[in-house]
């Protein structure tokens, strides 16, 4: 080997305690100790992997192969017609993307944001071996729709369709949709479509949007976002009544439907109740328990701009939370709680790593915000001290052969806590009200 021409006389060393400390003006990557970790608290800017700016979209729209098979497409469940979209994005019309998304999806801003996309269209997409990896297509959605929320264009009732006077007299039956969540967004925008124009929602909260609105934290869904696309639904003459409006209250039923007028009903209500364990009867947010729908809703009212008159305050989540579940809901109560002020985060969950449900993109985030994971823990006891949550006692579960899980009383692990929220999912409530 030929050594370059001007040849160094000495050897350069330095030492790496003295490198480490330079190489911190330089790092770009976070810290791996969380003395130097970037302040969370309140901090609900955009975290996701996947979004991108127009030089990245139109890099990433590039390499899609426009597969003739498209299993990016049969992958999705409002078969979006992808291939499609993307060649849009890569020609800059990104109105025609926008356009094209939205005709097969009214919320396709929404989706573009928190589709499980790993689990869908980007599971199935061709380029998935490649070194370079399949393509960001939720990314490429949320652009294309994101740029279109900016122009400001509303949507017009189909021009195909013979003026609303001539429309058959069926066509101007009222039609009511109660609850205003993404089923009744999707479902009413639908039906405008089609050329209904009579359709009401009846909202029993004051805010619109559903989970998307009160679950779904800011830094993953904007409040605006599901706005845009409410507003979107409007521009076809969809009214919304929010605040009060509850079936099976206020003598609000399908028979009283019926009576005013109403000739079909989509009940798009969601799960509204948390599954709570018997272990957590009786416990209240005051003495340090949440439930995921004690607690998201709280940090996205006072998070979501706009969702609210109420000024309500983040929850005082201080010192160490334990979140339980292993569910996307869990990652976003354990990144949430970071965002209140908690200290550490343990997410502990009943099985291993390789059964967790959330998709692997939320456990990343959760991870890279310095959330520990404690798999293999089934909560049996909750310790109290002076009233309040101090701790919670866990057995350890195990796989059998068969594939059964058995927990272990034998096992016992104790862990220290300040709060404890448990992200069980959810159930339909009580029927209420006699026509229920
Ligand atoms: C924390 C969290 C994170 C999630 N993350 C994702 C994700 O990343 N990706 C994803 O695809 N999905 C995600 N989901 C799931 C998604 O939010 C739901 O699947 C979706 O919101 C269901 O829509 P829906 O319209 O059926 O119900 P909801 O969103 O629950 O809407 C129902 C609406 O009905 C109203 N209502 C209830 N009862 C009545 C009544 N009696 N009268 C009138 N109105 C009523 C409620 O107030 C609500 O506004 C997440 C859910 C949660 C909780
Ligand atoms: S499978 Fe992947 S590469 Fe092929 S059309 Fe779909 S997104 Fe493009």
């Amino acid at each position: 080997m030929a050594l370059n021409p001007r040849v160094k006389t000495h050897a350069q060393i330095f030492s790496t305690a003295s490198k480490k400390k330079e190489k911190k003006h330089w790092k770009r990557n976070p810290e791996k100790s969380c003395d130097s970790c970037i302040k969370l608290e309140n901090n609900f800017d955009d975290i996701k992997h996947t979004t991108l700016s127009e030089r990245g979209a139109l890099r990433e729209a590039m390499r899609c192969l426009k597969c003739a098979d498209a299993p990016c497409q049969k992958s999705c469940p409002t078969n979006l017609d992808i291939k499609s979209f993307i060649t849009s994005i890569s020609n800059k019309n990104y109105y025609g993307a926008a356009r094209a998304i939205l005709s097969d999806n009214p919320l396709g801003l929404t989706c573009g944001m928190v589709c499980p996309t790993s689990e869908l269209c980007v599971g199935g997409c061709n380029l998935y071996a490649s070194e370079e990896g399949p393509i960001n297509i939720g990314g490429l959605q949320q652009f294309a729709t994101e740029v279109f929320s900016k122009m400001g264009i509303p949507q017009i009732r189909n021009p195909q369709l013979p003026p609303a006077n001539e429309m058959p007299e069926s066509y101007h039956s009222p039609i009511a949709l109660i609850g205003c969540g993404p089923a009744s967004i999707s479902c009413a925008s639908f039906l405008a479509r089609l050329g209904y124009d009579n359709i009401t929602i009846f909202e029993k909260q004051k805010y619109t949007g559903g989970l998307s609105t009160a679950e779904i934290p800011q830094f993953r869904l904007p409040y605006e976002v599901v706005q845009f696309e409410i507003s979107l639904m409007k521009d076809l003459g969809v009214k919304v009544i929010s605040g009060n409006y509850s079936l099976g209250l206020n003598e609000m039923t399908l028979t009283s439907l019926k009576e005013e007028g109403f000739k079909a009903v989509f009940i798009g209500i969601g799960l509204p109740q948390a599954n709570r364990a018997k272990i957590f009867q009786g416990l209240t947010t005051d003495q340090g328990f949440f439930t995921s729908k004690d607690f998201l809703p709280i940090v996205a009212s006072a998070s979501k701009k706009g969702m609210c008159q109420c000024r309500s305050v983040l929850p005082e989540v201080k010192g160490v939370v334990i979140v339980l579940g292993a569910g996307d809901t869990a990652f976003d109560c354990a990144t949430s709680a970071l965002r209140c002020g908690a200290k550490r985060v343990f997410v502990c969950f009943r099985k291993g790593f390789t059964n967790i449900r959330a998709v692997p993109e939320e456990m990343e985030l959760a991870k890279e915000e310095k959330c520990e994971f404690l798999p293999f823990l089934s909560p049996r006891e909750v310790i109290m001290k002076n009233g309040r949550v101090a701790g919670l006692q866990f057995c350890r579960t195990e796989q059998m052969e068969d594939g059964d899980w058995l927990e272990d009383e034998e096992q016992v692990v104790k862990l220290k806590a300040d709060y404890i929220i448990s992200a069980f999912g959810s159930m339909l409530s009580e029927p209420q009200g006699s026509d229920w």
